[in-house]
């Protein structure tokens, strides 16, 4: 692998593997967030996108003006190919890798990383957790698929990237999402108005040091799951034992 694929994280289709995680940047809307699915081989992914009772079929991403951004990207089950638009929309769904990417670039998510490795990505696309085995991932994803067991969308803490990462690493954070894509932005957002107003900036030590505390907050964030096999997950969330 070049040196650019392995900050870009860009993969072409023929190297996929049953049970990578794969996302890409919608690049085409006006917000910029990442959208992910697990790979399972000929083509399809199986990915989670928002059920809640205010989506409109199946919507992805920053919807609802958050943090400046505008509304998602406002995929409806028309813009689909012919054989993903007979698919359910909503919640844990299967579409092909066409309609998943609308155009974007096919990207590698990576697991079990250094902290020197995140700090070359703060945009996500890597994790220090360790992901298992393809045919665990396999199989989570596809138990999801089929019970819909994944629970209810919530951008913040239960999003397309932490059912990825749940299927590759067995890890769920109940309370505040494993994913740190929304994390990040408000880590930002909020590092920025610190400085505001403050003259006499040196942009770099600004950088590195906004650089130093995310990824020390990721690498942290990474400890705080807990391993939970797949069917107990969906019987937890079946019996609304976990609320949100
Ligand atoms: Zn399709």
């Amino acid at each position: 692998m070049d040196l650019i694929s392995k900050i870009n994280h860009a993969v072409k289709e023929s190297d996929l593997k049953p049970g990578d995680h794969i996302y890409c940047y919608r690049s085409k809307s006006y917000s910029s967030y990442a959208h992910h699915g697990v790979y399972i081989g000929d083509g399809k992914i199986i990915h989670f996108l928002d059920n809640s009772e205010s989506a409109t079929g199946d919507t992805e991403g920053l919807n609802s003006n958050f943090f400046g951004f505008s509304s998602s990207s406002g995929a409806s089950s028309s813009s689909r190919c012919e054989e993903c638009r007979a698919n359910k929309s909503g919640g844990v769904q299967l579409t092909c890798l066409k309609c998943f990417l609308k155009g974007d670039t096919l990207r590698l998510f990576y697991y079990g990383v250094s902290k020197a490795e995140l700090a070359l990505n703060l945009r996500g696309g890597s994790s220090g957790l360790k992901a298992e085995e393809p045919e665990k991932v396999l199989h989570r994803a596809h138990y999801l698929l089929q019970t819909d067991g994944f629970g209810t969308y919530n951008l913040q803490t239960h999003n397309c990237e932490d059912f990825a990462i749940y299927c590759k690493t067995g890890m769920i954070d109940m309370k505040n999402g494993t994913s740190k894509q929304v994390e990040l932005i408000r880590q930002v957002t909020k590092f920025g108005s610190a400085f505001s107003g403050k003259k006499k900036l040196d942009p770099l030590a600004v950088f590195q040091k906004l650089k130093t505390h995310l990824v020390d907050e990721r690498w942290e964030r990474d400890s705080h799951g807990v391993h939970v096999e797949v069917e107990e997950l969906v019987n937890m969330y079946n019996k609304s034992l976990v609320r949100r």
